[in-house]
């Protein structure tokens, strides 16, 4: 399978050349970075700091497109969007891992997933969605007495507050409860706020350091504290995620899919 890595430059991308290179499952096809960028039109395997590869680093998204079966996007939600309908047109499945898009970057998306075969997953590790799934057991089997708290840290460079991973587990939370999560999201709380409202999920966000992904899900009760926790102790955990999702795509029929489908976990 042909591979490409939109973004190749970033910490995510950097990972996924890596592990395509060690995997019997595809070979890379194209590392496309923005137009401008310092890497683009010299070898990839020499700006990686390795020996040359004779792979040209490239900002010419039609070319890596028509050479590629999918292509895997942790960059920026202007940029996958435009990616989404791209590869939809040119007919290259889209592993989206790219976080912090608006609800009308969610609907183009969704709209491009009427041609194109979409995996968008806010998280790519099998324990956050493994915890996903938790999230809304727990959720539907306590009752709103429970206060739901979600806590996450991320490193220094990350731009978007709440998480994606966070918001998966807060939408999770909410279909336990049944009840939409816009309308109990209590995001970042200052001065003063009154007290809790009954049945707010809170979303607070750590900033610091090298964090590369933490997660707690706090159920808090009279009496008693379940906390449901996952962290990340290696970015190439989100890249074999991202990995197994370009195999799975492949063999589906065009739509918008979640890593709970890739695993075979159930959606809720
Ligand atoms: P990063 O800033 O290190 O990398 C992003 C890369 O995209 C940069 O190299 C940038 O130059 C490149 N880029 C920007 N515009 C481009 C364009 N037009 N064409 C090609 N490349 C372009 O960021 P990162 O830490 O790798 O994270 C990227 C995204 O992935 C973020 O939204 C982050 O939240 C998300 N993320 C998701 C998961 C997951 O499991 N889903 C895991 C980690 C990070």
């Amino acid at each position: 399978m042909r591979m490409a890595v939109m973004g190749a430059s970033g910490r995510m991308g950097q990972m996924l050349v890596r592990l395509i290179d060690e995997s019997d499952q595809g070979i890379l096809s194209a590392a496309v970075e923005r137009a401008g960028h310092d890497w683009i039109g010299r070898d990839l395997g020499q700006v990686m700091g390795s020996v040359a590869r004779g792979l040209v680093v490239t900002d010419d998204l039609g070319a890596a497109l028509a050479s590629s079966d999918v292509i895997i996007d942790f960059t920026t939600p202007a940029v996958t969007v435009a990616l989404a309908q791209a590869a939809a047109e040119a007919g290259v499945a889209h592993v989206i891992g790219t976080t912090g898009f608006s609800d009308s970057d969610l609907a183009a998306i969704a709209q491009a997933a009427r041609t194109g075969r979409i995996v968008r997953a806010g998280n790519m590790s099998l324990g956050v969605n493994l915890l996903v799934t938790l999230t809304q057991q727990v959720a539907a089997a306590l009752s709103v007495d429970y206060d739901i708290e979600i806590v996450e840290a991320h490193h220094r460079h990350k731009v978007d507050a709440p998480s994606g991973t966070a918001l998966m587990l807060g939408e999770a939370a909410a279909r336990g409860r049944d009840v939409a999560l816009a309308e109990v999201a209590d995001r970042g709380r200052d001065g003063i706020t009154g007290a809790r409202v009954p049945g707010a999920i809170g979303f607070h966000a750590i900033r610091g350091g090298d964090f590369i992904g933490e997660h707690d899900v706090i159920f808090a009760g009279e009496g008693e504290r379940i906390t449901l926790r996952h962290v990340a102790s290696d970015r190439a955990l989100f890249a074999r995620g991202a990995l197994k999702a370009a195999v799975w795509v492949q063999e589906q029929a065009p739509g918008e899919y979640a890593m709970l489908d890739v695993l075979g976990l159930p959606r809720g």
